[in-house]
Parts: structure tokens; C-alpha cells; sequence
């Protein structure tokens, strides 16, 4: 029996990679969210930050847009994991996630490319479809704004620019 060893310098401290996680850290510097080490798709190990992003975020369009809004991700310590994802993000934006105005959400019209913001519907949890116009000047449509929906596509960029126009 043999096994191959990988080991991961942090802080300039060799550590076996069983004993790490990929940490995806938003563009004001808190951890948001965190995966495993272990690829249980192929076996093995998640070696890079690239394929931990895959597996965190199935889209290449999602994924082209955390990265292009300073989305970083990073192999740490299993260990500081609960320490990282104890605190709430005090940054304003929150999580350097754009801010919406009250009363709005995304929203996806069917088989829409990417969301918009789009008004909230007047019962929170509706989620069912409703006609809305999206903030950047689209036509009026029908969308949702179930997270379910939205989740897995990129912003539209006008809409982004709205609330976020550093970008
Ligand atoms: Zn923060
Ligand atoms: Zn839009």
C-alpha cells in the first residue's frame, strides 16, 4: 500500500491537505463560505482554487463575475473554519455584495441568461411568477425571485452598475 501525500504551506507551516479547506472570501476580506478539500465527484483532492470554485459555483458565467468583483479564494485550516464563518460581515456593502435598494430584489425571467433587479413581490414569500421591469431599462416580464432561480446567473451588468458603480 502506498498513498500519495500532499502537503500545503500555510503561514509557512507544512500541513497534510486532509487537514485544510478552500475558503471563498468576498472583496471586503470576510469568509463567506467554505468547502471541502475532498473531491468526492473524481476521488482525490481538490488541489486548486479553480476547481474548488467549480464546485462551489457550478456557472462559468457566476464564476467569471465573483472573480471579476474580487472574489478570492484560499486553502486554510480546517481548524479555523468556525472562527471564519462565526462573525457577521461588518462591511458595508455586506459581504461586498451590491447593495439593493429597498424594495427590490434579483429576479430571473424564464430561461433568462442573467438576473436583474427587479421590485420585491409585496408577499415575501410568494414565489410564484409576477410581471416586473428590471431596473436597467429591460422590458417588462415575467420573473422570479425565488433564491432557487436566481442562484446559479450572473448579474446583468447594467443592473449592476446601478448599485454598484465602481464596477
Ligand atoms: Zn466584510
Ligand atoms: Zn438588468
Amino acid at each position: 500500500m502506498s498513498a500519495v501525500k500532499i502537503s500545503v504551506e500555510i503561514d509557512g507551516e507544512q500541513h497534510d491537505i486532509s487537514e485544510c479547506a478552500w475558503f471563498f472570501i468576498s472583496p471586503c476580506g470576510c469568509t463567506h463560505g467554505v468547502t471541502t478539500v475532498k473531491d468526492y465527484d473524481n476521488g482525490g483532492w481538490i488541489t486548486t482554487p479553480e476547481a474548488a470554485h467549480v464546485h462551489m459555483t457550478p456557472s462559468k458565467a457566476v464564476r467569471e463575475q465573483d472573480i471579476a468583483r474580487g472574489e478570492k479564494i484560499e486553502i486554510g485550516l480546517r481548524s479555523g473554519v468556525t472562527h471564519r464563518l462565526s462573525g457577521d460581515c461588518p462591511h458595508t456593502p455586506q459581504w461586498g455584495r451590491a447593495e439593493l435598494p429597498q424594495g427590490t430584489e434579483w429576479g430571473r425571467a424564464q430561461n433568462a441568461r442573467n438576473i436583474h433587479i427587479v421590485d420585491e413581490a409585496e408577499d415575501a414569500d410568494r414565489i410564484d411568477w409576477d410581471y416586473r421591469t428590471p431596473r436597467c431599462g429591460g422590458r417588462e416580464s415575467l420573473f422570479e425571485i425565488h433564491r432557487s432561480v436566481v442562484g446559479d446567473a450572473p448579474m446583468c451588468k447594467k443592473c449592476l452598475a446601478l448599485v454598484e458603480p465602481v464596477l
